[in-house]
């Protein structure tokens, strides 16, 4: 209970502290800790729940990432993008079910291009000017990282995977690195960017002392968003026999990263949702206060296949709002409309 007093109260913590949580198997104590992590939630956004209209933009990829299956060498897959008119039609409908934010994300695709980008986002930000635009496109140089700003996006989702570096390189090819990750979160950041970095939980090679590494990057940076969830394996990757992440220690880094930054924006990820029935809700109970509901077109949804058995969360229609809202209702949580930006950031446009 010591330790997550220490955290709740002080919000710091030194690496041994935080090992001795990750691996703490007092039932009693990890209780606690998602009910610190929750009261602490509740004291910064109340019982709100965050919704963001998910766009899964395109399943093509220059990347070849060993644990996602979207990567370049899934010969398996049928590919797809999605056209800017496809996409603005889908936030036109997600608009009036009570959606205030969007948010596209997609492979590395070489032919949604910056010039492609920025006319999506310029499009968008004209037809939806009190909504936030999140993008999530992978590396990208700084220059093109400025125009997409330059265009209206407001947030831009890049997990950092992993903060140490050769265990990056287990689960990247040559041609990517920890630093140039790490690079672009910094460029994203200068830029004016509300950035979220992030990790899979149990990825292959992950140890106890990594996943000390990445809370100590994620404290000292302070991002204004963090995405976690758990390592699922697909069946055409070279990770396809590797084990899933646990939802045990996933819901423990919610809670630790709740603590650690009590205004930070978390959410009960796809990937929690699709390990376990009911996962999103133990995340939200754990201190998490975001859901990305998936709005793609439905055979985007299907192709969008990073790992097996995935759940999409998806939302068709106006009365899957109205079943979320009145899930979250008996949970005790509140759907909330608006663009449910970070306190500590402001709104201002680029
Ligand atoms: N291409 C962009 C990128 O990599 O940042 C955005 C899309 S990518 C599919 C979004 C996230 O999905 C990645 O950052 C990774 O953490 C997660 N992901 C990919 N494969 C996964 C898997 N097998 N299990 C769980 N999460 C996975
Ligand atoms: Fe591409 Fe992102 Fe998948 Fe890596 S994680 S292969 S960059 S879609």
């Amino acid at each position: 209970m010591e330790l997550v007093d220490q955290l709740s109260r002080h919000q710091t913590i030194d690496a041994e502290a935080l090992r001795a949580l990750l691996l703490c198997q007092d039932t009693s104590v990890v209780s606690y800790l998602h009910a610190e992590a929750r009261r602490v939630a509740d004291q910064a956004y109340g019982r709100k729940v965050f919704v963001r209209g998910l766009l899964e933009v395109s399943n093509h990829c220059r990347n070849n990432c060993y644990y996602c299956g979207l990567r370049r060498d899934n010969r398996e897959l049928r590919r797809y993008r999605l056209t800017t008119d496809t996409i603005v039609d889908c936030c036109k409908k997600a608009y009036t079910w009570g959606f205030r934010t969007f948010v596209l994300q997609g492979g590395e695709d070489p032919q949604q291009d910056d010039d492609w980008v920025v006319e999506t986002v310029t499009r968008l930000r004209q037809l939806f000017p009190d909504c936030a635009i999140t993008l999530s496109l992978g590396e990208k140089s700084r220059e093109s990282y400025k125009r997409f700003r330059e265009a209206g996006a407001d947030r831009y989702l890049l997990r950092h995977e992993t903060y140490n570096a050769s265990h990056y390189q287990q689960l990247h090819p040559r041609e990517m690195s920890q630093h140039h990750r790490l690079q672009c979160l910094g460029w994203l950041r200068e830029l004016g960017f509300q950035t979220g970095c992030g990790m899979m939980v149990g990825s292959p090679g992950q140890t106890v002392d990594h996943l000390v590494e990445d809370l100590l990057y994620i404290h000292a940076s302070r991002p204004a968003m963090v995405g976690m969830g758990p390592f699922l394996p697909h069946h055409a990757t070279p990770f396809a026999h590797e084990p899933a992440g646990s939802v045990e220690l996933t819901l423990r880094l919610i809670s630790i990263v709740r603590l650690l930054l009590p205004e930070v924006l978390l959410p009960a990820t796809t990937a929690l949702g699709s390990l376990i029935p009911g996962g999103r809700l133990l995340g939200l109970k754990a201190g998490a206060n975001v859901l990305m509901p998936n709005v793609s077109p439905s055979g985007a949804r299907e192709a969008y296949a990073l790992y097996d058995h995935k759940d999409a969360g998806a939302m068709t229609g106006p009365a899957d709002w109205a079943a979320l809202e009145k899930t979250l209702d008996e949970a005790g949580f509140e759907l909330a409309v608006g663009r449910g930006d970070n306190l500590l950031y402001n709104t201002c446009p680029p």
